[in-house]
């Protein structure tokens, strides 16, 4: 497999996709962790004297609709704040050619407005590769989506090649699984119900016990109990009823539950088997929170993904807070992954006290069960 590093970049075209998939509340960058993460990655396209595109994507917004809630333009302007210095610009349209010089970065606006991107449509594909010589996959976080930017560009460049922030995510999580020390307890949350679902049974795999939160575990009380408004998915009851059979799994007793959906609903607190139908659960309770705290006390590894609840609205933040707050200061070596998991770590201070911080929430949890990510296979890792 070819590395970055060991590439001749002079003068080159390089297409460096990167995860810039940053949260954003009113335009503003809410944690930029995934951009400092990458700013070394561009540094060496700069030491290297290469023509420099950089491709993300931010969010899931409709194809080819503009939204300026998805626009990647908050995160250019950070960008250049950053590269003080660097002749940088910002491209709305680019897929028939872009005009740039060495040493200049061009920052392409949030490819998945393109139409086919998410499906690795062949056309779109062949144009992103036109655009470039040499295409640098660095997308840790979304290295596991079969996409045109992230996947189906490598069957029309010249050359690509792996960057340094993807290499060293694989490289790390690989030894850490290698050596890490039982109980081994998962911690899982947030609102990606499908795509994290799927995951669970071969994490169940590795794992002691899993102590579930969010729309996650709205899915699994579904399946034993009424969960009015709640965010969960019909379709995995059954599934579920079965990853309950490992007895791995620890569910919440109690959650605080709103009628309304907003930054200001209030909370109340109610037992798991008593939510009424125009209620959401919104976070875990305060017996919740005592149950999954002493298991994390015993746990010699925790893999967390996911926030227990609506972090964002004040009033549903406990859950989270206390989860993350017990996470940090357990003794265990503790590995977190994901865009609002490393919001909730930056929210709360916690960024010293986490042993590893994967970039990747989706990624990091497929390569746990994958060993490997589709991209590796075709970079030929
Ligand atoms: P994810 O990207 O899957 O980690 O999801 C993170 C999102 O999950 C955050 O924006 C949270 O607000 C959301 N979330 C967590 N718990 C719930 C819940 N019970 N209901 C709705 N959204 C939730």
């Amino acid at each position: 497999m070819l590395h970055m590093q060991d590439i001749d970049l002079n003068n080159k075209r390089v297409f460096i996709r990167l995860d810039l998939n940053v949260p954003l509340h009113n335009g503003k960058i809410t944690s930029s962790e995934r951009i400092d993460r990458a700013i070394p990655t561009i540094k060496l396209a700069l030491k290297k004297n290469a023509k420099i595109i950089i491709a993300s994507h931010l969010g899931r917004p409709k194809e080819n609709q503009y939204d300026k809630k998805f626009s990647l333009f908050p995160v250019f302007k950070y960008l250049q704040k950053k590269l003080y210095g660097i002749n940088i610009i910002f491209l709305q349209d680019y897929l028939q050619g872009v005009s740039i010089e060495s040493n200049q970065i061009a920052v392409l606006e949030n490819v998945r407005f393109n139409p086919g991107e998410t499906k690795n449509n062949e056309q779109l594909s062949q144009k992103y590769a036109n655009l470039c010589d040499i295409f640098i996959m660095d997308a840790f976080a979304t290295a596991h989506r079969v996409e045109s930017s992230t996947y189906g560009i490598c069957s029309f460049v010249k050359k690509s090649c792996i960057g340094p922030l993807l290499y060293s995510e694989i490289k790390t999580l690989k030894r850490i699984f290698h050596k890490s020390q039982h109980p081994i307890t998962t911690v899982i949350g947030g609102a990606k119900v499908s795509t994290k679902f799927k995951l669970l049974s071969s994490l169940l795999k590795i794992t002691d016990n899993m102590l579930v939160g969010g729309g996650i575990a709205n899915t699994f009380i579904s399946a034993f109990h009424s969960v009015g408004r709640s965010l969960h998915e019909k379709n995995f009851k059954k599934i579920a009823k079965k990853l309950y059979e490992t007895k791995k799994i620890f569910l919440p007793i109690d959650s605080l539950v709103s009628t309304s959906y907003s930054i200001t609903s209030t909370a109340q607190e109610k037992l798991i088997s008593n939510i009424m139908p125009n209620e959401e659960i919104l976070d875990i309770g305060n017996k919740t929170i005592q149950n999954y705290t002493k298991k994390i006390q015993k746990a010699k590894t925790i893999i967390w993904n996911g926030p227990m609840g609506v972090f964002e609205f004040p009033n549903f933040r406990k859950g989270t807070r206390e989860i993350a707050q017990s996470i940090a200061n357990s003794a265990a070596f503790s590995i977190a992954g994901g865009g609002d998991t490393i919001a909730v770590i930056d929210l709360f201070n916690l960024k010293n006290k986490i042993s590893y911080i994967s970039t990747g929430g989706g990624a990091f949890l497929e390569f746990i069960e994958n060993k490997t990510l589709p991209i590796l296979k075709k970079l030929k890792y």
